[in-house]
């Protein structure tokens, strides 16, 4: 009897499991359900680019009802809990049963819990990004502001790569000078978190480009009716224009659930395959699991972990070879009309705890990488809904 895959998710971790999934099982070996509450997949790299004008929301998203057909079903439905004892996913509508769970479903980005987020613009959803594109459009000048609200955001590097794009966007306008922009984020400095192998040179080429920076401080707080951001010490700093990562938190029915969460509520699997240490029928990946095994929230690290789940579930099903976890990263970082191509190892920092930082070192600045940039967002959508 056909097996029964349930993913939670169209993004990058569900959509590329199931393209992979596709590709390897036959209509008569499985029946695919694929659950997303916007149903759609975006390639979110490229919300910052839609944020400035340079991109259409048609180019980086795509309807995932466009997936439907064969044995593949999509569900536009939100997951409220999941039943590992009986195999079962709960919707605000219905009731999925399964053979194999895959999570994919990224972190929840709410606004109601951080005090004054409401008066600040991001570029962590497609729908903020463009409601910031039409105050980017109309911004005659003044501070900008960029940080994060938590420790957990998406793609880390953002807050610089946005500082970055916009001293090129204001550049080419011929007003600069009337614009500062500044970068605070609680890490000492410019991605810290990549090690000197990409901090130092981002910290250059910041100063080159005249971005500021207050670093080592976290935000606590925004005070809306004097426009002004507020950190640790009572540092304060005033904008016309903030951007800022709103607060990411684990989904409910993960937090909630004693089998799918760890223990800091974020969800609970493992290095190898990607299972529930549980339920081997239940796999998590992407940006959900992204806490858990300290590491940032990437797009790249959501599609090599779904190589290898979607893998592990081909191996029970068909006998197909199980791909071991690809422990690298690479990533293009946008600095204007150009970018640079980062490129990470990450197998010590994920396997030894008292590893800082992954090894990574950058080539670049140079236009070829951001015309990859283009060319991986083409990619990536094609990759999981081919000329559909
Ligand atoms: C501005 C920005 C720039 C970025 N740049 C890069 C980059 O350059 N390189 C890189 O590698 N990564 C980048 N990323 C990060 C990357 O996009 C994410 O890490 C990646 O999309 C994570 O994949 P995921 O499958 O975990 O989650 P997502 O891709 O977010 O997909 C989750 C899906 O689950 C659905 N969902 C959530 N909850 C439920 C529920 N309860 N029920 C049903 N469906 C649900 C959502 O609707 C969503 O479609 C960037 C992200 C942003 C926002």
């Amino acid at each position: 009897m056909a097996k029964k895959i349930v993913i939670i998710g169209a993004g990058a971790g569900g959509g590329i499991s199931l393209s992979k999934l596709r590709r390897v099982l036959k209509d008569e070996d499985v029946d695919i359900t694929i659950i997303d509450k916007l149903g759609r997949t975006d390639f979110q790299p490229s919300y910052i680019f839609l944020s400035i004008g340079q991109k259409r929301v048609k180019d980086l998203s795509r309807d995932f009802n466009l997936l439907n057909g064969g044995h593949v079903k999509t569900v536009k439905d939100e997951v409220v809990s999941v039943d590992a004892q009986n195999r079962i996913v709960n919707t605000l509508k219905g009731k999925y049963s399964y053979d194999y769970l895959i999570m994919s479903p990224g972190p929840d980005i709410k606004k109601d819990s951080f005090e004054g987020i409401e008066a600040t613009d991001s570029v962590w959803t497609l729908e903020d990004s463009l409601k910031l594109r039409a105050k980017i459009k109309e911004f005659n000048g003044g501070k900008i502001l960029i940080s994060v609200s938590s420790q957990w955001y998406k793609c880390p590097p953002v807050p610089w790569e946005m500082a970055l794009l916009l001293d090129d966007y204001f550049r080419k306008k011929n007003m600069r000078d009337k614009v500062e922009i500044t970068v605070a984020h609680p890490v000492s400095k410019p991605m810290e978190m990549y090690g000197p192998g990409l901090s130092d040179p981002f910290a250059k080429m910041l100063e080159k480009r005249s971005i500021g920076g207050l670093y080592g401080k976290k935000l606590l707080g925004i005070d809306a009716s004097k426009k002004e951001a507020v950190f640790e010490d009572d540092d304060r700093l005033r904008f016309d224009l903030s951007i800022v990562a709103p607060p990411h938190s684990p989904p409910s029915f993960i937090k909630d659930n004693e089998y799918l969460r760890s223990k800091n509520g974020w969800a609970s699997t493992n290095l190898k395959d990607f299972r529930n240490p549980k339920y081997d029928d239940i796999f998590a990946i992407g940006d959900v699991i992204a806490p858990t095994i300290q590491i940032g929230m990437a797009g790249v690290l959501a599609h090599f972990q779904a190589d290898t789940a979607s893998s592990a579930i081909a191996e029970d099903i068909i006998g197909y070879p199980f791909i071991d976890y690809n422990k690298n990263a690479v990533c293009i970082i946008a600095t204007g009309s150009s970018g640079v191509f980062s490129y990470c190892d990450l197998s010590a920092k994920l396997t030894d705890p008292s590893v800082k930082f992954p090894e990574c070192r950058m080539i670049g600045n140079d236009p070829l990488f951001r015309f990859a940039h283009d060319l991986y967002e083409v990619n990536f959508l094609s990759s999981i809904y081919g000329n559909r």
